[in-house]
C-alpha cells in the first residue's frame, strides 16, 4: 500500500537536500491462514512510493504460500531468496528501490514472527540463542571482516550482564536525541520556542540541519548553542549537500559551536570522501556520522575498514531489515564504532528502537557516545506508538515490531485515493 502524509505543508522534515518531503511509506501487510497479520514498511519521501510498492509486488511471489516456520528455520536462506533471485537481483543487488522493498517485506515477516511469539521484537531478539541470531545473517561479502565464528563469539561474550542491562533498559530506557527543533525550513522564532520546550522536557542532545547557506548556518547554530548552553550536545546534519573540500571548510567554520558530529557531509556512497573528511575534522574534535542511506552491509564494511565514520547510523528500512542490521551492529562492535540509529520519518522511531535495545543488551553493552534519533511526528498513526520519557525510549511491550498503522490512518492517507489526498488535489 502507498501511504503518504502531507508533511511538506508545514516544512517538517525539511533539510538542505529534501526541501519538501511528504513522509510516506510502502506499507506491507502479510496475511496468514490463522488470521494473524504481520505489518512492515519502508519509509519514503512521497513521490515514487508507488515504485517501491511495485517492487514489493514483484517480491510477493517469493513470500506468498510460505509458512512462517519454514522462513524462520532458515532465515539466511530466505533473505538470500529475496536478495539473490536470479532475475531480480539485476535491479540491485541489495540497493535502491528493490532493497527498500525487501526491507518492507522482511520487516513484516519479523513483525509476524514476534507476534506469534507474543513478544516485542527486541525481546524476541534478546531471548534468541546466539547461534540462531547468527543463522539469520548473510555473511556473503563480509566474511573477510566478520566471520560467523567471530559474530557468535561477540554474542556469547556479551551474555555476561545481559539480564542487568535488560532490567536497566526497562527501568530507564535508551537515551535519545531530538531532531524536531531545527528543521531547515523553520523560522528563528520557531527554533527558539521548540528548543525551550525541549529543554523543559529533559532533552539534552539536539541536531540541527545545515548546508544550504553558510552565514545562515552560523547564525542558526549560534542561536541554538546559546539556547542549549555549553554542556548540552549539538550535532549538525548536511544531508549529503557538499563535495569533500566544501564539507571540510564549511564544517571548520561551524566548529565554534562545538558539534559532536557532522552527519552525511557528502554523497552516501563516497567512502573515501567520508574518510578524508573524518581525518580533516579530527583535530577539531568533530566526528563524521553516516549510514541512513548506505546501501547495505558491504558498504558499511568498507566505511568501517576505511575509518570513515566515528558514528554508525543504521536505518530500519534502507538496509534489508533486521537481518542485515544485525550484521552491521556486529561489525560496528568489532571496529569499536558506536551505533547511533537514524530515525524519524514515519515509523522509523517505532522500528529502530527495537534494534538499538538489542544492540545494547546483546552486543555493545555500552552507552557511551550512543543515542538514538527521535523526531516527534506522525506517531499518532501507529497502534503501538513509541513512548519517550525524559528523553529516553522506553522499551515497547506490545508483541511485534511496532509498525502497524491504525486502519483509519491508512485509509485516510492512502495515495491518491484517501481523503487527505483528495482534499489536497482539490486545493
Ligand atoms: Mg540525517
Amino acid at each position: 500500500m502507498d501511504v503518504r502524509f502531507p508533511t511538506s505543508l508545514e516544512q517538517h522534515g525539511s533539510d538542505a537536500m529534501h526541501t519538501d518531503p511528504d513522509y510516506s511509506a510502502a506499507y506491507v501487510v502479510l496475511d496468514t491462514d490463522d488470521g494473524l497479520k504481520g505489518f512492515g514498511l519502508a519509509f519514503t519521501l512521497g513521490k515514487g512510493t508507488e515504485i517501491v510498492v511495485c517492487a514489493v509486488q514483484a517480491l510477493a511471489g517469493l513470500v506468498v504460500g510460505k509458512s512462517l516456520q519454514d522462513i524462520v528455520c532458515n532465515f539466511r536462506g530466505f533473505y538470500r531468496l529475496l536478495t539473490s533471485d536470479g532475475q531480480m537481483r539485476w535491479l540491485g543487488p541489495e540497493k535502491g528501490v528493490i532493497h527498500l522493498a525487501t526491507a518492507a517485506v522482511l520487516n513484516a515477516v519479523w513483525d509476524l514472527w514476534a507476534r506469534v511469539e507474543g513478544k516485542p521484537l527486541w525481546k524476541l531478539l534478546v531471548d534468541m540463542d546466539p547461534k540462531q541470531i547468527v543463522s539469520c545473517i548473510d555473511f556473503r561479502y563480509i566474511s573477510d571482516v566478520l566471520t560467523e565464528e567471530e559474530a557468535l563469539d561477540i554474542l556469547v561474550k556479551a551474555k555476561e550482564g545481559k539480564q542487568q542491562r535488560e532490567d536497566q533498559m526497562l527501568r530507564q530506557g535508551y537515551p535519545a536525541y531530538t531532531t524536531s527543533c531545527a528543521w531547515l525550513g523553520y523560522s528563528d522564532q520557531q527554533l527558539k520556542q521548540l528548543c525551550a520546550d525541549a529543554l523543559q522536557n529533559g532533552w539534552s542532545k539536539f541536531k540541527v540541519k545545515v548546508g544550504a547557506d553558510l552565514e545562515d548556518d552560523i547564525r542558526r547554530c549560534r542561536l541554538i548553542r546559546q539556547m542549549i548552553g555549553p554542556s548540552n550536545t549539538l550535532m549538525i546534519d548536511a544531508n549529503q549537500r557538499w563535495d569533500v573540500a566544501e564539507a571540510i571548510s564549511w564544517v571548520t567554520r561551524l566548529a565554534e559551536v562545538k558539534p559532536l558530529w557532522i552527519e552525511e557531509p557528502t554523497s552516501p556512497d563516497d567512502i573515501l570522501g567520508h574518510a578524508a573528511i573524518s581525518k580533516a575534522l579530527a583535530p577539531l574534535g568533530i566526528g563524521v556520522a553516516s549510514g541512513e542511506q548506505c546501501h547495505n552491509r558491504v558498504m558499511f564494511k568498507q566505511f568501517l575498514q576505511a575509518s570513515a565514520l566515528q558514528f554508525v547510523q543504521i536505518d530500519s528500512c534502507r538496509l534489508g531489515s533486521v537481518n542485515e542490521n544485525l550484521a552491521v551492529l556486529l561489525m560496528a562492535h568489532k571496529f569499536k564504532v558506536p551505533v547511533c540509529p537514524h530515525a524519524g520519518g514515519v515509523g522509523l522511531c517505532e522500528l529502530v528502537q527495537h534494534l538499538i535495545l538489542f544492540d545494547y543488551i546483546c552486543v555493545s553493552a555500552d552507552l557511551s557516545s550512543r543515542m538514538c534519533e527521535y523526531v516527534d511526528h506522525l506517531h499518532e498513526h501507529f497502534t503501538s506508538p513509541v513512548v519517550i520519557e525524559n528523553a529516553h525510549y522506553i522499551p515497547p511491550k506490545d508483541p511485534g515490531y511496532s509498525c502497524e498503522m491504525l486502519e483509519s490512518s491508512v485509509k485516510r492517507h492512502e495515495f491518491p485515493g484517501g481523503d487527505v489526498w483528495k482534499l489536497q488535489i482539490k486545493k
